[in-house]
Parts: structure tokens; sequence; C-alpha cells
């Protein structure tokens, strides 16, 4: 039976035994077997040695004897099952007596699996062998997921993992009808820029490209500042929500203060850019009930808010003149008085609600 190596760093090493067993006749005869099988194996023989060999040398499987002289093997393996950095090593009971109760007690101390003395070697060995492609298993599937999260922190904006690691089941259940907050920012020249940059005129799609995502960053940093929530880019224009997936209180106001802040930003980025890539935005508020969820099923799916509240407010931003913030009736009413913002009396007509603007 080949050795399962063990992937470390650097590529393939054998893998680790630790043998906790006082009786040293025992302990040899153990070790002697595992090292001529290919594996690499120490001995500790008590339970205080045997748990710093654990902390140091870090074994891919432990061997343990039940009856050694200064603690109870029970209390050993109890012990290795709560340390968060050690509970994923196998622990294979050796017991002297075939005593049931002895390996309920085990078993239910963290134990993965025991062999009987006197024990017949390839049963030792056989069992080590599962035990550590079981271990190797639970490390991949941890390393997928410690990778996969990584990756996930990069993508997802803030708020969102947040809720994700405090209240998942907000995100992960069934859509809610929330009141929320939203912004929409368009951006005025951008589409005939890159018709422009198409044409391979001025600039190119490159530099547009960084020019565009430097004006984005400036909203996205001023939504998270406040506590929103910020979506992805669509037909030019973006949205920010506030209120979901978690609660904010005042959501009316922060999303006031985010578009504010998120315009004085711009104003500064404009005196570092060239004209050609100075884009104009035009902003509007509207706050409502939306559904909020994950959008989408199987085969893919996306947090996102869906409701009038969210058209009305891309509606209302195609509107807005450069550098101007609408705000619809509903939305000025829960931040009246704190910004001076008069009623849009050039709106168009064909809106059919008060609106205001703030210049
Ligand atoms: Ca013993």
């Amino acid at each position: 039976m080949g050795v399962p190596g063990t992937s470390t760093g650097g590529g393939m090493r054998p893998p680790r035994v630790l043998i906790i067993e006082d009786d040293p006749g025992e302990a040899r005869a153990l070790h002697d077997l595992l090292v001529w099988n290919g594996f690499e194996a120490q001995m500790a023989a008590t339970a205080r040695h045997g748990w710093g060999r654990l902390r140091t040398w870090r074994p891919d499987v432990v061997v343990l004897d039940l009856g050694l002289p200064d603690a109870d093997g029970l209390a050993v393996c109890r012990a290795i099952k709560a340390d968060a950095q050690l509970r994923d090593v196998p622990v294979l009971i050796l017991t002297g007596r075939v005593a049931v109760m002895q390996l309920v007690e085990g078993l239910r101390a963290g134990a993965d699996d025991y062999v009987s003395k006197p024990y017949d070697p390839r049963e030792v060995l056989a069992r080590l062998h599962a035990l550590l492609r079981r271990g190797r298993r639970i490390a991949d599937l941890k390393t997928y997921h410690l990778r996969w999260w990584s990756f996930l922190k990069t993508l997802l904006p803030a708020p969102f993992l947040q809720a994700l690691t405090q209240r998942p089941q907000e995100l992960l259940g069934p859509a809610q009808v929330r009141p929320l907050s939203v912004v929409a920012v368009g951006w005025e020249g951008l589409s005939a820029r890159l018709q422009e940059a198409m044409r391979g005129g001025r600039g190119g799609a490159g530099t547009l490209h960084q020019a565009l995502n430097r004006h984005l960053d400036m909203f996205y940093e001023s939504v998270l500042a406040e506590g929103g929530m910020p979506g992805p880019l669509m037909d030019s224009m973006a949205i920010a929500w506030f209120n979901a997936p978690l609660a904010c209180a005042e959501h009316p106001v922060r999303a006031l203060r985010a578009s504010l802040a998120f315009r004085e930003r711009v104003r500064r980025l404009h005196q570092g850019l060239p004209p050609a890539l100075r884009f104009l935005p035009r902003l509007a508020l509207h706050r409502g009930e939306a559904l909020v969820g994950l959008m989408g099923g199987g085969a893919f799916r996306s947090y996102l808010p869906v409701g009038e509240v969210i058209e009305t407010a891309r509606r209302l931003a195609l509107l807005a003149p450069a550098w101007g913030i609408v705000l619809s009736g509903a939305f000025h009413e829960a931040v009246r008085g704190l910004f001076p913002a008069l009623p849009w009396t050039e709106a168009p007509r064909f809106v059919r609600m008060p609106l205001y603007l703030i210049r």
C-alpha cells in the first residue's frame, strides 16, 4: 500500500504520526512499523509531552493510548478537539481491552477511530490511511473555502460582507419588502466620449475606462462612508441604496449626505483631470419600498432591490441637470430643512410628481 503524501507549501512530504503511548515496547514497535511503511513518526510517553509535540511538530494524525501515567487519554482527546488549531488532526485511539464503555467515551470525546490491542499492524496502517485521506479532504475544503472567501471579499461591498457574516439569514432567506432611500447617478458626456473612443478618437478606451473608474470610486466611497449599498454600473448609470441589507436609521439623511459628499469629491477630482475626461454627475434621490433580496436562481443571482422606487430614481437622474441633485417630493419630505432645496420649476411637465432641486 502506498503512503499518501501530505501536501505542504513546498510539495509533498511523508505524513506525520505522533504516537502518545507510555509503554516503551508498544510505542517502539508501532514507531518502527510506521517508519518502515513510509511515515514519519515521533513518540511521546506522557500526555504532557504529547501535547507539546502536537503544538510544535504538527502531526497529521495522532495515535493515542487511553492509559497514560499523567492524564486520561480521553482528556487529551477532548483537549485536541476543543483546540481551534488542532481539532482537524484525526485521533486514532489505542485501547488495551475491548471495553465498550471506553470506546463509546472515546468517540464521544471526538476520537475519529480506534484499534484494540493487541492489534494487527495491517489494521493500524489501513486505519491511518483512511484517517489521512479524510483529513486531507477536510484541509482541501478549508483551503478552498478560504480562497473563495478572500476572493469574495475583493468583490463584495463592505455592508454586504458585514451582513453576510453577522446576519446571513437576511441575505440568504426570502426577499423582504423594505423602505429604501435610493441614489441614482448618471454622467453627462460619458456616452459621447465612449462613442468617440470607439472610433479611435482622443484618449482611447483605456484612458476613458480609468477616468470612469475614478468617478465611480468617488460615488462608491461616498455611499460606503454613509453605510449604503453600492450597485453595479448599468447603462452608464450607477445606483446605491440605503437601509438594506443592513438597517440604517435616518437613511434619507445618509443618502443625501452621501450625494453631497460625492459631488464635492468629483469637483476635486476634476481639478486634476483634463476636460475630455471629466464626466459631470447628474443625481437623483427617491425613497419608497422595494423588494430586496437575492434575485436569480442556481445559474446566477445577485443581491438587488427591485421596484418602482429604483426605476423612478434612474429616470430622474437622466433628467437632472449636470451637477444637480433632484429630490422626489417623497424624499424631500424626509430631509426637509436639512439642506436648501427649491422646487424644481424647470422640471419636464411629463413628470407628474413634485420635484425639488439642489443646485
Ligand atoms: Ca498505557
